[in-house]
């Protein structure tokens, strides 16, 4: 046997759960396979001129202890930062401008949505929940709960923001499934938001969090993760084959060397994680390769505070499909967080592509950078050149979880229960955030423990 454990992939989830194998087994039982030359997968950040360029995910809501947990596990307690509260606005684009988003009583005043719309959203306490657990498109969900036009516009872009998805082909129960919850437990959002607002931290939905990341960008967690595992983990070692033996199981990587361990966490994207156990199970291979995925890019832009007319005054934007543009999104990091930026600079981070809009990866990086200056000047009046342009390009980025996830979730804990010590983990299964990857690796670290016991 070369190791006890090795979790092949080393982004978020792999090295989550590397480093608590490491910190509670020691570490000669792990080892950790990654088939490019730096830790992360998707999350990092680059670190330019002072300003913070997350490659991914520019931070996670700090309401899931697990994750503080292991963020203070890798010492990193004292550096998170929290969100700037002068962020919390936040505004959706529509009719060619931008909608701050309000609650009660003022967003009936807000024209963001049409007179009809919003009258409809005022039933929402009085439309009762759906009885039968059938599965429901998000955008099913949302339009018998909150109006068509409501769920077209607000959930819509909130889904492309999160997801980089399609409401109408995503599963709400998957993909939101606080939501679902809380129309099952309290009969409607508006009766749950009153009964949690009362209840506040003693309520099943817990509290809402604070988006929250480090002085120097997400990339921070996985740096210290790896830095932790330091040579148990094998950069350009991709896993090729995973077969069983007698004693446990054999990776093959695509150079030919052979590994042995007791079990494995396969910590890939489900794609690769269908490539790797094909010999092992078709009906495995075959549910983990249905899960598709979305590609997005992220086009960075940086500038002297002066060439930015707009207050920058929130979060960002969000944008419905049918508005003519092909942002997705827009978030105001420097706004979020100032320390990524340099004073009197402004960092803007926009989302481009997703699956409504496949076509927008192919474009090239310039292609790019001119398609985001070109839709957000007129509405954030920028009047100055970028000092500074980043393409991040994620071609399958982000999973989606659409209709019939159950049964490929299920049809791959078949698999995880006719090969014992060998775990799926990741952002394709049960939630795609940072929070999600860590109880991801909690999971496949509770199966592998109880079969290694
Ligand atoms: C643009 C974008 C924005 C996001 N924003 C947020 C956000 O704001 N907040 C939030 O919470 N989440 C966000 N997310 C989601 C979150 O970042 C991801 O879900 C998370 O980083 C996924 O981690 P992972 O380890 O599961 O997978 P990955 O990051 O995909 O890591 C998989 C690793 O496996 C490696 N690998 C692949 N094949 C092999 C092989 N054969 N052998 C060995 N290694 C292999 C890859 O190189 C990679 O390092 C965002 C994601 C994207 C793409």
């Amino acid at each position: 046997m070369d190791t006890d454990v090795i979790v092949i992939g080393a982004g978020v989830t792999g090295l989550c759960a590397a480093t608590q194998l490491l910190q509670q087994r020691g570490a000669d039982s792990v080892l950790c396979l990654e088939a490019s030359e730096h830790p992360g997968g998707t999350t990092g950040s680059d670190r330019v001129d002072g300003f913070v360029l997350d490659w991914g995910g520019n931070g996670f809501l700090d309401r899931e202890p697990r994750t503080l947990e292991w963020i203070d596990s890798l010492g990193l307690s004292d550096g998170l930062v929290r969100a700037n509260t002068a962020a919390a606005k936040r505004f959706i684009y529509r009719h060619g401008r931008l909608h701050e988003i309000k609650g009660p009583p003022a967003f009936f005043f807000s024209s963001l949505l049409s007179w009809k719309a919003r009258l409809r959203l005022c039933f929402e306490p009085f439309i009762p929940a759906k009885r039968e657990r059938s599965p429901e498109s998000i955008h099913g969900f949302a339009s018998r709960r909150i109006g068509a036009e409501a769920a077209r516009i607000m959930v819509g872009a909130m889904v492309l923001g999160v997801y980089g998805g399609d409401a109408e082909k995503l599963s709400m129960e998957h993909c939101f499934p606080r939501m679902t919850a809380m129309e099952r437990d309290y009969g409607g959002l508006m009766k749950a938001l009153l009964a949690i607002n009362m209840k506040r931290r003693a309520s099943p939905m817990g509290p809402p969090g604070v988006l929250t990341s480090f002085e120097g960008g997400t990339g921070t967690l996985v740096e210290k993760a790896a830095a932790l595992l330091g040579d148990r983990i094998r950069y350009n070692s991709a896993a090729k084959v995973v077969t069983k033996t007698e004693s446990g199981y054999t990776v093959s990587l695509a150079d030919g060397r052979q590994l042995k361990s007791r079990a494995v966490i396969v910590a890939l994207p489900s794609h690769g994680a269908a490539k790797i156990t094909a010999g092992l199970d078709l009906s495995l291979s075959q549910a983990l390769d249905e899960i598709p995925y979305a590609g997005l890019a992220v086009v960075s832009l940086c500038f002297p505070r002066e060439a930015v007319g707009h207050d920058l005054d929130g979060f960002g934007f969000l944008v419905p499909r049918g508005e003519g543009v092909r942002t997705l999104g827009c978030l105001w990091t420097s706004t979020l967080f100032p320390s990524q930026a340099p004073e009197d600079s402004v960092l803007l981070r926009v989302m481009i592509g997703g699956a409504t809009d496949p076509e927008a990866l192919g474009l090239s990086d310039e292609q790019l950078v001119a398609l985001a200056l070109e839709e957000l000047t007129p509405l954030l009046d920028i009047k100055g050149e970028a000092t500074l342009t980043r393409v991040m390009r994620h071609e399958q980025g982000i999973p989606q979880y659409t209709l019939g996830h159950e049964e490929r979730l299920s049809a791959i804990e078949a698999g995880e229960e006719v090969f014992p010590g060998l775990a799926f983990a990741g952002n394709a299964y049960r939630g795609i955030g940072l929070n999600d990857c860590v109880l991801s690796a909690d999971r496949a670290l509770g199966l592998i423990t109880d079969y290694l016991a």
